[in-house]
């Protein structure tokens, strides 16, 4: 079958296109109705310290389920709520979740600890995210130092606006993060200008690091890099103790990944803690 798109131009007919497409329109869809249907959740990820195996943060990430779509990963569905906007209200809305309970925690009587938010390129590039981000911070009560943001390479082409924004950032306490570093075919130079505080080795890296030598080369080199600027590294999708003590030996700062813990919801990560309360008195 062909459609006629323009004068002299013709589409043709592909049903697995056309499938992708309703999908997405539907997930679309869905993602208006959202937050005021309650459908969003956000689950938290141990992030650990290689030396001791102590706590030190958790890393916010949403989760979203639909009655028409059911659960929808969100490297589906954040995707499209960039290409929207809809990932405006919608990164409010975690940010503003990750300090309420990240403050809950506290007034529970925890260790303070950071709590890392995923901040979209889209997000990030909105005029007025530093008041959004300054806001938050006031209404749930978290000290700017017990937040940080996870930023992506991408953000680094508005390049005069970005340093702008990180420096206020940064002025106010907020710890500063690079997620998926060595994914984003940046040029190395922009870790010289941009105030940052801490690079996250992406999971594709970790992966391999035991049985490609060619992967642990390169986390070998991002660490000692990170050591050399002073910066503080962490390891993302750590699912095994070979891995664990490869970082170990490198000496890179911090890990996360299910070797640790899942994501898990709030009430989960609270035995977590309970957990480390316990072992710290043995
Ligand atoms: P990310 O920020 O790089 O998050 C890490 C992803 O790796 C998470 O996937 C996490 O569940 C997964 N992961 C953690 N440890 C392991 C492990 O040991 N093995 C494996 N295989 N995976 C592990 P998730 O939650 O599906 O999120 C995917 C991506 O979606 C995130 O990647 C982030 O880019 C985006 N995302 C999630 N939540 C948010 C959000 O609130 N805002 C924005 N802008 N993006 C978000
Ligand atoms: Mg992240
Ligand atoms: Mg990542
Ligand atoms: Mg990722």
């Amino acid at each position: 079958r062909v459609k006629e798109q323009g004068k002299n131009s013709f589409q043709f007919y592909d049903p697995s296109m056309n499938e992708s497409v309703s999908k997405k329109m539907q997930i679309e869809i869905g993602l208006r109705k959202a937050l005021e249907r309650n459908e969003f959740k956000v689950v938290y990820q141990p992030q650990v310290e290689v030396h001791s195996g102590r706590l030190i943060g958790t890393e916010a990430l949403l989760r979203w389920t639909n009655p028409g779509c059911g659960t929808v990963s969100p490297a589906e569905f954040i995707p499209i709520a960039e290409e929207t906007g809809l990932i405006l209200p919608i990164g409010e809305w975690v940010l503003h979740q990750a300090c309420l309970q990240n403050k809950a925690w506290q007034n529970a009587g925890h260790p303070p600890m950071r709590v890392a938010v995923n901040i979209s390129s889209r997000q990030f590039r909105q005029s007025n995210l530093v008041e959004k981000v300054r806001e938050t911070l006031l209404r749930t009560e978290l000290e700017p130092h017990y937040l940080e943001l996870e930023l992506t390479e991408s953000i680094i082409q508005d390049s005069q606006h970005a340093i702008e924004k990180m420096h206020q950032l940064r002025e106010m306490g907020i710890h500063l993060s690079i997620d998926d570093f060595g994914t984003g075919y940046s040029s190395l130079s922009y870790l010289k200008t941009f105030p940052i505080n801490t690079l996250k080795i992406d999971q594709a890296f970790t992966r391999n690091i035991y049985t490609d030598p060619k992967d642990a080369s390169l986390v070998d080199t991002i660490i000692n890099m990170a050591h050399n600027l002073g910066l503080k590294v962490i390891a993302e999708g750590v699912e095994t103790l070979e891995q664990l003590e490869f970082l170990q030996k490198k000496e890179c700062h911090e890990a996360q990944g299910y070797y640790f813990s899942r994501p898990v919801s709030p009430e989960d990560l609270e035995i977590y803690l309970e957990q480390q309360a316990v072992e710290a008195v043995m």
